[in-house]
């Protein structure tokens, strides 16, 4: 570049949000209407008029980059130099609140997720405990009403053995009736039934989990439709299911790295269901892993719980779906979701899946 700024630079300029401006040294070259907007009087001939706002700028900016200034309007500016060539620096103002407001809320997003998802979790938990329990509970008391009236035939007179079986009867009755309680609470939960894009689904997730993917420095490879792919349910549960998904692959990738760590998301349409796929090129599952894959408490992480996948299979059968895994071709795993996709005229409704 010489002193003619190159004229496509120029009319580039004009185009962005970002406040922008050229500097000859302290004389002003070129701006565009943000940074007009943030600097004060009216715009008269260019560089004579704003060279005196732009003096006292340039001046600040002769210190290191990322100097923070007040440029004579309310509210603070991050101002950037990039030198162009030898004579030239572009000047990019960035406005902080703009930057911390973004910010803020995607904490909020995600503190707003990490809330549901706990309380997801902890009910999803209670429903999977008690279907777990409520089995073994069951067999407990009938082997023990089995066992008091053996005894009862063989040993009447054994009285005391006779009272203590009666008293565990009615103490495991009585865990019993708190699983039911359990159940019916949980059960009562039922999925929203809101008009969804599973496409704007995807892209909510990935944004809520975009620092875990930049951290790993995950490659991610996007395949889905150009237009909304609409289904029926509760927006919290579907990205509860997708970020459960993706949290695993970010695991595996993250224990057994490889060269290019990959995690790829393919949503397709298959005649009247839309199914997502999430796949990664970590090590992949055993056998012994897959035969109790979808099982509440099996885990082999270190920290794990081992419920994600029996939560995330509960959520998507609620809304008349289907989880599934798959061997990945090129190595890793893969799972699979489908969901009924919502014809244009339907009337949201979901039937009951107590
Ligand atoms: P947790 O994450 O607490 O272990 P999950 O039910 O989500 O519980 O997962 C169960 C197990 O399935 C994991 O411990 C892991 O062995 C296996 N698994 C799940 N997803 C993947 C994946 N993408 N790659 C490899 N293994 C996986």
């Amino acid at each position: 570049m010489n002193n003619r700024l190159d004229a496509d630079l120029l009319h580039a300029l004009g185009d962005l949000d970002e406040a922008l401006a050229i500097l000859d040294g302290d004389f002003l070259v070129a701006l565009n209407a943000p940074m007009q907007a943030l600097l004060p009087g009216e715009p008269g001939g260019l560089a004579a008029d704003w060279a005196a706002p732009l003096h006292g700028l340039a001046s600040a900016l002769a210190a290191p980059l990322g100097v923070r200034t007040r440029c004579g309007v309310s509210g603070e500016y991050t101002a950037r130099r990039v030198a162009l060539d030898a004579r030239h620096v572009l000047l990019r103002l960035v406005d902080e609140r703009e930057r911390l407001h973004h910010l803020q809320r995607q904490l909020d997003d995600r503190e707003g997720l990490l809330f549901t998802s706990r309380s997801l979790t902890v009910s999803e938990m209670g429903s999977v405990l008690a279907h777990e329990l409520n089995q073994p509970i069951g067999a407990t008391v009938n082997l023990l009403r089995g066992l008091k009236l053996r005894l009862a035939r063989r040993h009447p007179d054994s009285t005391d053995e006779l009272a203590a079986l009666d008293k565990a009867v009615q103490q495991v009755t009585y865990a019993s009736q708190i699983i039911g309680r359990v159940r019916e609470y949980t059960q009562s939960r039922q999925p929203k039934t809101e008009r969804l894009d599973l496409v704007a689904l995807v892209h909510e997730s990935l944004a809520l989990l975009d620092w875990d993917l930049q951290r790993e420095a995950v490659r991610l490879a996007l395949s889905l439709p150009e237009a909304p792919v609409p289904v029926q349910g509760d927006a919290v549960m579907l990205q509860q299911v997708l970020i459960n998904l993706l949290r695993n692959a970010l695991d595996a990738l993250r224990l057994d790295r490889p060269d290019d760590p990959l995690i790829d998301i393919e949503l397709r349409l298959d005649g009247a269901r839309a199914e997502l796929r999430v796949g990664d090129n970590g090590p992949g599952i055993t056998p012994q892993t897959e035969a109790r894959l979808f099982l509440p408490f099996s885990s082999t992480k270190p920290n794990g719980m081992g419920l994600g996948l029996s939560i995330c299979r509960s959520l998507v059968e609620m809304h008349q779906g289907r989880l599934w895994f798959s061997r990945r071709e090129a190595g890793g795993c893969c799972f699979h979701f489908a969901l009924p996709v919502m014809a244009a005229e339907t009337t949201p409704t979901l039937e009951k899946t107590a």
